[in-house]
């Protein structure tokens, strides 16, 4: 398909955008790193969620420099719950180096944006088009889709060179003047019109005239997408170790998964009470009572965990707390240590949620 065939989606694409695009906080703005910071946010949470934390993340660390200046364990409090933790480190990372190489101010260029770190041909993008109209489109799934129902195109989404194609598609026909709003524009028109895991609402669509896969009512059969991987089923069992009101929990290593942040103790594979106990005692610790409690799954992106689970009361712990262990109630886990949603049903359990 020529480009000339797909310029055609610009205007009604602005015009229905002008009375229907979302009023979202984000949208109020063009500081960068307000827009950095809701785009990553976006990148892993529904939008009706991603509000409050972004209000929360503001309130907390309202520029640039208080990211770069914030304590880890601050950062990660923050970005409790929305998981993919490592994303607020890089962001941390990439603001120290705004602060020392750019003045403290998110560079007003497309290339330099994407050499910081964490900071993606997407969110670059977003950035530069959003905050400094540097006339760059977005591509990401609802962007996909779009694009490939317009078109007719049958090529898999999750080739990389195809997502580099429509870049450079899109690219050649974002208008100069207002390249942010073509964005959001289709931002929204995926999200809302083009929905997925929907019928698409092609009654509504400013893009349905030309659409190639509604005038041959074949829409549901783009964007084409090859087989994920099954995800690797990870079994372990958790152990809310309890004295008094008091569990334990440690942290994890600052590397990998969950990087850096607070959990209950656990060990990979199902073990029976008598097992459990003697884990226990393997770390010096006097188990008094053992129950087992309800078992949970968690689903990352390419993993699950399959949880079994046992709160262990313990007796009275000599001066030192054995094996890394920091023992905090309820209150003291909600404001001070991070702990992933991973352990949703366990963090209700302890009465922390
Ligand atoms: S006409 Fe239908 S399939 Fe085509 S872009 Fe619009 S909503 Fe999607």
């Amino acid at each position: 398909m020529k480009a000339t065939d797909y310029a055609d989606i610009v205007s009604p694409l602005l015009t229905w955008y002008a009375a229907n695009g979302r009023d979202l906080p984000w949208r109020n703005t063009r500081d960068p790193y307000r827009i950095w910071l809701s785009e990553i946010m976006l990148q892993q949470t529904r939008v009706e969620a991603v509000k409050g934390y972004y209000a929360r993340f503001l309130k907390a660390l309202p520029s640039l420099a208080d990211l770069a200046a914030a304590e880890e364990e601050q950062l990660l409090k923050l970005w409790e719950g929305l998981g993919y933790y490592s994303r607020v480190r890089n962001m941390q990372k990439a603001a120290r180096v705004v602060m020392e190489e750019y003045g403290g101010a998110l560079p007003a260029d497309h290339d330099a944006l994407l050499g910081l770190c964490g900071i993606g041909p997407y969110t670059a993008a977003a950035i530069a088009s959003i905050a400094f109209s540097i006339p760059k489109a977005v591509v990401d799934g609802n962007v996909l889709r779009v694009f490939t129902r317009v078109c007719a195109d049958a090529t898999d989404i999750g080739d990389a060179q195809f997502k580099k194609a429509v870049a450079q598609k899109l690219d050649a026909i974002i208008p100069t003047e207002e390249p942010g709003t073509f964005n959001q524009a289709m931002m929204d028109l995926g999200a809302m019109v083009c929905a997925p895991g929907q019928i698409p609402r092609c009654d509504i669509c400013p893009l349905s005239s030309f659409c190639r896969a509604h005038l041959a009512h074949e829409e549901t059969a783009y964007p084409v997408r090859s087989k994920a991987k099954p995800r690797k089923i990870e079994k372990m069992t958790v152990f809310l170790i309890r004295d008094g009101e008091n569990y334990a929990i440690r942290k994890r290593q600052e590397r990998g998964l969950l990087a850096g942040m607070y959990e209950p103790v656990h060990t990979s594979g199902w073990l029976d009470e008598e097992e459990a106990l003697t884990f226990i005692k393997g770390l010096h610790l006097d188990p008094l009572h053992i129950e087992r409690i309800e078992d949970a799954v968690h689903i990352f992106t390419h993993k699950e965990w399959h949880m079994r689970a046992y709160e262990i009361r313990v007796g009275s712990l000599p001066g030192k707390e054995p094996q890394g262990l920091v023992f905090a109630d309820p209150t003291q886990m909600r404001q001070t240590y991070p702990l992933p949603s991973a352990f949703a049903v366990y963090k209700k359990h302890m009465g922390v949620l």
